[in-house]
């Protein structure tokens, strides 16, 4: 499983993988800790069930945008198979196969926008659910203004 999430400073991104200690990870771009606290289920079971970054449950799964590399390969191969005697057909479809076939969906977080690559795919996330989000959305804004007045 690799997250990359966007730093709480600078909005830069940043990379982890889960680690037994939970070891907080500098961001490259403006050197701030960014503590991540993994589970059970990050740790030996590649799956996502709490979000390291934000320790919220709300996620949804998308098409990892490395699928369309995939396509791209394919293409490839046989664009060129024509001058390459169908040599080229060779790596377009191992291109194809490694991108298209392995951990082809992206976990994303709801609240602070993690996305956990290469990880198993929990039955219970669905896909982008913008009733959800507004829900969401609201939520904050009402807890907001309820600050303001008290
Ligand atoms: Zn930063
Ligand atoms: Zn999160």
């Amino acid at each position: 499983m690799r997250i990359a999430f966007l730093c709480r400073r600078c909005y830069g991104e940043c990379h982890a993988r889960p680690q037994e200690k939970g070891v907080p990870v500098a961001c490259r771009s403006c050197g701030t800790m960014q503590p991540l606290r993994f589970t059970r289920a990050h740790l030996t079971g590649n799956r996502v069930d709490r979000c390291a970054v934000c320790n919220r449950e709300d996620f949804y799964v998308r098409e990892e945008p490395r699928k369309l590399m995939g396509l791209v390969y394919l293409l490839l191969g046989l664009g060129l198979a024509y001058w390459t005697y169908g040599i080229s057909l060779v790596p377009g479809l191992l291109g194809f196969d490694r991108h298209y076939r392995r951990f082809p969906k992206l976990t994303v977080c709801y609240h602070c926008y993690a996305k956990y690559r290469d990880c198993r795919p929990d039955p219970e996330h669905s896909e982008y659910d913008l009733q959800f989000a507004e829900r969401l959305e609201k939520e904050i804004r009402n807890d907001r203004t309820m600050r303001d007045f008290s």
